[in-house]
């Protein structure tokens, strides 16, 4: 989501004339945009604000601007704490952007713009055309969170729940696709509760998958208490959308889960697992895990580790618990620091595994990819395949945007490597 704020703020300041600059000490403005979701991510503020005041030792000063969850959740105490930060505008707030500069322009005051209105930001954004043109595009539909699991900021800094409209959604996605997106994933921190009058997250990938030159949708992030019988239905008749799911599980512990207040058993997650694969079965999940969270015994951690590799997900991303102010999990106490580091070894040597084995299984089969750009320092052109892997092939040609069938010859950790079949090289595929 950040990026897909970044890209906005850049549609932003464009209207008072500001450029992006490769050389960062040419810089008239730096934005940082932040995120909160845990620890250090304030300690990268102050340090990234070190690096700027070191370049600019002998020069004028720039403008500096904190932007993100970090502006939202600790504003008032970096403003008070970094005198070399001119503003700091939560991730609601960063419609007033261009205002919040040129005030700064004309007079040194601090200024925090943490105020809550995600309707006027949209209202704001609405206005301005999206000038993202990459292959595979981000676009925000849904931000907030009401569920308040007890280790999260989400709920504190990006608000309520709040679901943009159906109607500036298609014109945003249309505009997309004509800068050149083929691949746009829709997003959200409970992107499945998506609601717009009576309208919900299947209602608007049906409504996007008419557009000609879209050719593949996903959705990030889903909840598990959200997955609803018609987005389930969805994946058996949306051709456009991937079979690659996004599902965070946070843990295989109904004692942790209900610690958390995730409000979903290990079998409720099971189950919508078991209903998709039903009506998909080559549907593929990722997920989020929190290890080490505050009451975790063995016995939690090691029903997490039977659930990883009971469900064999093919990616997997887990984070040591991070206390984070002002939510009900960093009052808790802490699992000892080393019990967790070695948990989490542990979890990621197995979850590499899982994700190995299945990549193996890979070779010398055919994957459908849509390529996105060239590699700039060799031969190498880089897409996805359906379910999010990212696919590397040596080629001369132009494949920007094209959907081709690639034999898959070789793979590791991070990229699979393959190659199109002379007959197959101008063929195009459908998703
Ligand atoms: N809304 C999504 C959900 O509920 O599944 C998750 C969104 S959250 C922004 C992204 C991930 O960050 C979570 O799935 C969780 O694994 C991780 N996360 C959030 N708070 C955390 C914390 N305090 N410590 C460690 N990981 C955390
Ligand atoms: Fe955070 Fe997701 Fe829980 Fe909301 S549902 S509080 S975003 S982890």
């Amino acid at each position: 989501m950040n990026e897909y704020d970044s890209n906005r703020i850049y549609d932003l300041v464009k209207k008072i004339n500001y450029k992006k600059t490769n050389i960062s000490e040419d810089a008239d403005c730096y934005i940082l945009n932040t995120c909160h979701i845990r620890e250090k991510a304030t300690d990268k503020v102050y340090h990234d604000i070190g690096r700027i005041k070191k370049s600019f030792k002998n020069k004028k000063k720039p403008i500096v601007l904190i932007t993100g969850c970090v502006a939202q959740a600790e504003g008032e105490i970096i403003l008070n704490k970094e005198k070399y930060i001119d503003a700091v505008i939560g991730p609601q707030s960063y419609h007033q952007l261009n205002e919040t500069i040129l005030k700064i322009e004309k007079s040194s005051n601090k200024l925090n713009e943490t105020n809550f209105e995600v309707i006027d930001k949209f209202n704001k954004l609405n206005q301005l055309k999206n000038s993202n043109d990459k292959i595979s595009s981000f676009l925000t539909i849904q931000e907030g969170c009401d569920k308040f699991c007890k280790f999260c900021v989400v709920p504190y800094t990006r608000g309520p729940e709040h679901s943009r409209s159906i109607d500036e959604l298609l014109l945003e996605c249309n505009n997309l696709v004509d800068n050149g997106a083929r691949e746009i994933t829709l997003l959200g921190q409970n992107v499945n509760d998506f609601k717009y009058k009576e309208k919900k997250l299947s209602d608007l990938i049906k409504e996007i998958s008419k557009i000609k030159n879209l050719k593949r949708i996903r959705y990030t992030t889903s909840h598990p208490n959200d997955f609803t019988d018609d987005l389930i239905e969805a994946h058996g008749s949306v051709e456009k959308l991937m079979p690659m799911i996004h599902l965070p599980v946070q843990s295989g512990s109904n004692k942790t889960l209900k610690n958390m207040n995730r409000k979903h058993s290990v079998e409720d997650y099971l189950k919508i697992i078991e209903r998709l694969k039903k009506i998909n079965p080559l549907i593929e999940f990722s997920s989020d895990f929190i290890i080490g969270y505050p009451g975790e015994t063995n016995e939690d951690f090691n029903d997490t580790l039977k659930l990883l590799e009971d469900v064999k997900f093919i990616n997997s991303y887990s984070f040591i618990f991070s206390p984070r102010v002002g939510t009900p999990a960093a009052k808790m106490k802490l699992v000892e620091s080393t019990i967790a580091k070695e948990r989490l070894l542990t979890f990621q040597k197995k979850a590499a595994e899982i994700k190995l084995s299945y990549r193996k299984t890979l070779i010398n089969n055919y994957s459908t990819v849509l390529f996105e750009n060239k590699i700039k320092t060799n031969k190498n052109y880089f897409g996805k395949d359906k379910f999010s892997n990212p696919v590397l092939i040596d080629t001369n040609e132009d494949l920007k945007g094209k959907i081709r069938k690639v034999k898959i010859t070789d793979v590791n950790h991070n990229t699979l490597f393959g190659e199109i079949n002379e007959k197959e090289k101008k063929t195009e595929f459908a998703a």
